[in-house]
């Protein structure tokens, strides 16, 4: 039961609205609570994960979301820019109207809305990382069917043609390995580009990738306070299966040399974009000109990532303590591994809890959700106390989770036209929503009002398929 004054009377920050009610708000809940803060969350689904920790607001309730919290975060990727710039001027007027009869006292939106307009469009992203002389793939604008085969013809086949922004119809990407691949991936993906009959509700050309021979997929964790400071976890090493992310190994081993490059990148993108709270860059490993290894950066993911679950236990301070403290405001909490881990994601089947927890090491964390096909359900951190256990404690957790797909022994990710797959996976930035203030300003209220006609909450089958 919390008290009215469990707070000391300068702390301005108590709750921190989250837009989301996933497993990631879930987490970020369990984080906050030792701290001192509690969670409220934006999210239609009222069962959903975060629900144990915190009050969840419909659509409908966006109003109450807004007076229920001093400050605001997302963990859902795919809410709308507009409502997050809404949040974000919500709580800019209020702090600029300190001194004058404004009773609000909202303390801001992190990240920036910049940081997520930018995730949900790859050509934004690319041509960012490109502005900041952060390699990637060769990449090229296509709007029609001419310029697909112009793309074709200067990238060289195969190539990857993605929907920039979202998933559409579930789909999203087309590996055109041959000319007459063309027209097909064309039929399949132009409605992204007109927004008929599709459910990216912004219509946006696609985008043409050169396809990347890839030995390993890696991902970099930072967190960047409100006063500039940044502090990066391990590059850790992903496999994926049909998009979604089956494990990842903490640090990703034999990686050391890439480092640097890995850190220099997502510093350079945090500090460009004004980031506040925790991002994940994620890249592929493949060779330079010289024939050393090199990264390539992918994509950004403006929030609390999957591939640093394994921080709850293997690092100093979690990636869900790092962005909490982040948003509200507190010194970053060190970034360090503590201990070599795997993290395996559950999907679909909750296994025999008993058995994996029989494995030394194990770490259970169940999102409490209904089994669904792959979805996921939960994840299992594995840190045996002797690293040399490792693959053997692997071994035996495969052996005893009912769905095993994406878990071979394998450590690096072979990656050829033929073994990948669509992005099927992808999420549809389907939510829009409804909110506003309650003890705010003139302003403060006309801006909220927008809020409310352009938002939905967050449905929590959302980060389920990629994060
Ligand atoms: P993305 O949605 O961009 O993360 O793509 C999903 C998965 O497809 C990645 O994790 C890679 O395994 C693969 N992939 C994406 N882009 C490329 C590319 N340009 N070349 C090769 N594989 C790719």
């Amino acid at each position: 039961m919390t008290t009215a004054n469990a707070y000391p009377v300068t702390q301005t920050i108590r709750t921190i609205g989250i837009l989301g009610g996933g497993q990631l708000g879930m987490m970020l809940a369990q984080a906050a609570l030792p701290l001192g803060y509690q969670c409220v969350f934006l999210e239609d689904n009222i069962d959903c994960p975060a629900s144990l920790y915190g009050r969840v607001f419909s659509s409908e309730q966006l109003e109450d979301f807004i007076a229920a919290a001093d400050v605001f975060t997302l963990e859902f990727e795919n809410t709308p820019t507009a409502t997050v710039e809404q949040l974000a001027k919500l709580s800019q007027s209020n702090i600029k109207s300190t001194g004058t009869k404004s009773t609000s006292t909202k303390q801001g939106m992190f990240p920036p809305p910049i940081a997520l307009d930018i995730a949900q469009d790859r050509l934004k992203e690319k041509q960012m990382f490109n502005t900041l002389d952060i390699a990637t793939v060769p990449f090229m604008t296509v709007g029609s069917q001419a310029e697909l085969k112009q793309a074709c013809d200067t990238l060289g086949l195969p190539i990857v043609l993605k929907t920039s922004r979202g998933g559409y119809d579930g789909k999203g990407q087309f590996v055109i390995k041959q000319d007459s691949d063309i027209k097909l991936a064309w039929q399949d993906l132009k409605n992204a580009v007109s927004g008929e009959g599709s459910l990216t509700p912004t219509p946006a050309p696609l985008i043409a990738e050169g396809f990347i021979n890839f030995s390993r997929e890696v991902s970099i964790i930072a967190v960047r306070a409100q006063d500039g400071t940044v502090r990066c976890y391990d590059l850790v090493e992903n496999h994926h299966h049909n998009g979604v992310l089956a494990k990842t190994q903490a640090p990703a081993v034999g990686t050391s040399h890439l480092f640097a490059q890995a850190k220099n990148a997502i510093t350079t993108v945090m500090n460009h974009l004004g980031y506040v709270g925790v991002m994940a860059l994620e890249l592929f490993v493949t060779k330079n000109a010289r024939g050393h290894d090199y990264l390539l950066a992918n994509e950004i993911a403006p929030r609390v990532h999957n591939s640093g679950h394994w921080s709850i236990e293997g690092a100093i301070t979690s990636q869900f303590e790092n962005h909490i403290r982040a948003v509200v405001g507190l010194p970053l909490g060190d970034t360090d591994n503590v201990h070599p881990a795997i993290m395996v994601n559950v999907l679909g089947q909750y296994p025999d809890i008993s058995a994996v927890l029989n494995i030394d090491g194990a770490h259970y964390h169940s999102y409490h959700k209904a089994e669904r096909d792959d979805r996921k359900i939960a994840h299992i951190t594995l840190m045996p106390n002797d690293v040399i256990d490792l693959e053997p404690a692997l071994a035996k957790l495969v052996a005893v989770l009912p769905n095993k797909v994406g878990l071979d022994k394998k450590s690096a990710v072979t990656n050829s036209p033929e073994v990948n797959t669509p992005l099927s996976a992808h999420n549809n930035p389907e939510s829009q929503g409804t909110t506003e203030s309650q003890d705010a300003d003139l302003n403060a209220t006309k801006e909220a009002s927008t809020i409310t006609a352009n938002y939905k909450a967050p449905k929590n089958t959302h980060n389920e398929a990629k994060e």
